[in-house]
């Protein structure tokens, strides 16, 4: 590893983690914010967590603070099988979160792997390192499209989180990713799951905000959070300033609701376990 982590060698029970994606083909819906921010809540619970940065985009990074001339190994190097998994993961200024980055590079992975038989398994492959075992929770941050990268991700994945915005085309897009997702359990990775769909940016003041959110909740019932991330300025300046809101702003209501969100999921993991 190329930075010393604050981990321990191994999680308290000593088992694999739990590997999520974060996708949906839209951009600007929060996936990259739900992953930094749920990833620094689960961290600030006790929960040793990694950040896959998967986005050429490279935000995900950029807002754990991580510089972009300061990305030498990255999500690039891991899915081409170039450079092994612990020695792409980096520290983060938040203890017990640690972080693959990502560089524009990773866009030419997509071309470069075309031709690969095993294409849509070499995230899959890389995460299969014994450091993975010192992590409790792994959130893979994909890039607004059903590309590749994207593919791959949900291949790697035990289940995913589709962030939604309350907005007028939201259903739309979401029977697509829907679609995908059942193309992937059907070729790549029948296990996969879908965590939830967590509804973002919600403005209450705004009736279509309200209206959307009712539909998506007719429409797919509990497999949408009960916790719903609200607009809030503080959020997106977070960012600017390399941080996690939750680091930035522990206060607003935009990180309250990432620290409830993390309960929830922390809450369902047990109860799906205990089942
Ligand atoms: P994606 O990764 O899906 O493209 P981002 O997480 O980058 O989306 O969010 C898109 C933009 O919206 C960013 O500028 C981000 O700071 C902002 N944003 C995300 N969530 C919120 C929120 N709850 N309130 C206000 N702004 C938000
Ligand atoms: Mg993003």
């Amino acid at each position: 590893m190329s930075t010393k982590l604050s981990t321990g060698s191994k999680t308290p029970e000593n088992r694999a983690p739990l590997i999520i994606a974060i996708a949906n083909q839209k951009g600007g819906v929060g996936k990259t914010t739900t992953a930094i921010n749920l990833a620094t809540a689960l961290a600030a619970a006790g929960k040793k967590t990694l950040v896959v940065d998967l986005d050429p985009q490279g935000n995900a990074s950029t807002g754990l603070g991580r510089e972009r001339g300061d990305r030498d190994q990255t999500s690039y190097q891991v899915i081409m099988g170039e450079s092994p998994l612990s020695e792409a993961i980096v520290a983060t200024e938040i203890p017990r979160l640690a972080l693959v980055p990502s560089t524009i590079d990773l866009t030419g992975a997509e071309v470069e792997l075309v031709t690969e038989p095993q294409r849509t398994y070499r995230l899959r492959r890389a995460l299969r390192d014994p450091v993975m075992m010192q992590f409790e929770y792994v959130l893979i941050d994909c890039p607004p499209s059903l590309n590749l990268l994207t593919l791959n991700a949900l291949a790697a994945a035990k289940s995913v989180i589709v962030p939604l915005q309350c907005e007028f085309f939201a259903l739309e897009g979401l029977s697509l990713l829907l679609r995908t997702i059942e193309t992937v359990q059907a070729k790549f990775n029948p296990g996969l799951e879908i965590e939830g769909i967590l509804l973002t940016m919600f403005d209450g003041r705004n009736n279509l905000s309200g209206q959307v959110a009712t539909d998506v909740r007719n429409y797919l019932g509990d497999k949408v959070f009960h916790t719903v991330i609200p607009r809030n300025v503080r959020i997106s300046e977070a960012p600017s300033h390399g941080k996690p809101a939750l680091l930035y702003d522990h206060k607003c209501t935009g990180s309250q609701a990432y620290i409830r969100l993390a309960s929830e999921l922390l809450r369902r993991e047990r109860k799906s376990r205990a089942a």
